[in-house]
């Protein structure tokens, strides 16, 4: 039995964002395409694709907004070290944080 490792690596998120932003444009744009090409008949395939779409491209931007706000990172204004935010003082030179 194989264990697998519990912590997912950078590139499977961006790829998983990267398929969902795609799929997402795609779906968006052949629903719209659709609806604007028939707009007096209610194709409801068209109307399902551009809510699916619509979400797969709200679900990758909100992705995105906390990957970006977990890589924010915070450095000590006086030896440039990379500060963890819990931290008051830096570990390296002890210089307060704030
Ligand atoms: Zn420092």
């Amino acid at each position: 039995m194989s264990v697998m490792p519990k912590k997912k690596s950078t590139f499977d998120r961006y790829t998983w964002i990267v398929t969902e932003l795609v799929i997402g444009i795609a779906a968006l744009g052949y629903g719209l395409f659709g609806i604007i090409k028939t707009p007096t008949s209610t194709n409801y395939t068209y109307i399902v694709l551009v809510c699916t779409g619509s979400i797969l491209l709200l679900m990758a931007i909100i992705q995105i907004i906390i990957m970006r706000k977990k890589k924010v990172n915070i450095f000590c204004s006086k030896c440039g070290e990379k500060i963890k935010k819990a931290d008051d003082f830096c570990p390296k030179c002890g210089e307060k944080i704030g």
